[in-house]
């Protein structure tokens, strides 16, 4: 069977390129933050990390984005080491660690995208300028490109930073909270881009703390508390008994 996979392939693929996890350990001084994480994901996917605060959701988005150190395991992504796709992760922080003061307009930050694919010496062509343009208008961004982010709703921020990834032809998308402090119409706003996002064969892994909506958005579920305590499709692994493993005091 033919499946369209990955949105930076040009022609459909036979089989889905896999991000996998293989038994990870990342400590940080003193602290074993996980330990022993184990699994794998295909692209076209949308992933939610559960777990309490602390339960080491932002390290392991971390590792898989390769901005730190690992101290055991791998993490291979079409069957190599990461390290060598980085360019195909985008990686997006919680919105506090990110300074949406600097000053920069949506389409300087969205040709930031470009950066890794021209590099130091090519210059600036053609397909980039085409690459930001279709960013911005399928993030439907046009009509704000020459605004400074700063001037940005929370959910026009997030839409900014996608448009990023879709110039930078990202296959991962690792978002860290993408939906803390959104309103309600934002919320919807950024579901549909997530989801269309993953039709386009993109893998979305994303850390989410408001469990109502958790069946709504994700396919998959990772619940973490340190260690993986399961890993499924969010119907089997998101039941009371799990959660109760993750979130001890609210159940
Ligand atoms: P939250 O939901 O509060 O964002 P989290 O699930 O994302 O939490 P992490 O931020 O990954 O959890 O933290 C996992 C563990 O690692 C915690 O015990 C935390 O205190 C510790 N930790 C995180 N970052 C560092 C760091 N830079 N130095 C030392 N310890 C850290």
């Amino acid at each position: 069977m033919t499946e369209t996979c990955c949105i930076a392939e040009k022609k459909p693929v036979h089989e889905p390129h896999v991000l996998e996890v293989k038994n990870l350990h990342v400590q940080y001084r003193k602290t074993l933050a996980l330990r022993g994480i184990d699994f794998s994901v295909k692209c076209g996917t949308r992933v939610a990390l559960l777990g309490a605060n602390g339960a080491g959701k932002s390290t392991l988005l971390k590792a898989i984005a390769g901005l730190i150190h690992k101290n055991a395991g791998e993490i291979m992504w079409r069957g190599g080491k990461v390290a060598k796709w980085s360019r195909e992760f985008a990686y997006l922080p919680q919105r506090e660690e990110v300074d949406w003061s600097f000053p920069i307009t949506v389409r300087g930050m969205v040709e930031m995208g470009r950066y890794p694919q021209v590099g130091w010496w090519r210059k600036y062509t053609e397909r980039d300028h085409q690459a930001v343009e279709a960013a911005l208008a399928s993030l439907d961004l046009l009509d704000l490109q020459d605004r400074q982010i700063c001037e940005l709703s929370g959910g026009q921020q997030q839409r900014a930073f996608l448009a990023r990834a879709v110039a930078q032809e990202a296959h991962v998308l690792l978002l860290d909270e993408p939906f803390t402090g959104l309103d309600r119409t934002a919320t919807a706003g950024l579901a549909s881009l997530l989801e269309k996002m993953s039709e386009e064969g993109r893998l979305v892994i994303a850390s989410h703390h408001d469990l109502s909506s958790v069946r709504q958005l994700f396919h998959q579920a990772l619940l973490l508390a340190g260690e993986q305590i399961a890993f499924g499709t969010v119907d089997v692994v998101v039941n009371e008994q799990n959660l109760a493993r993750v979130f001890p005091t609210n159940f």
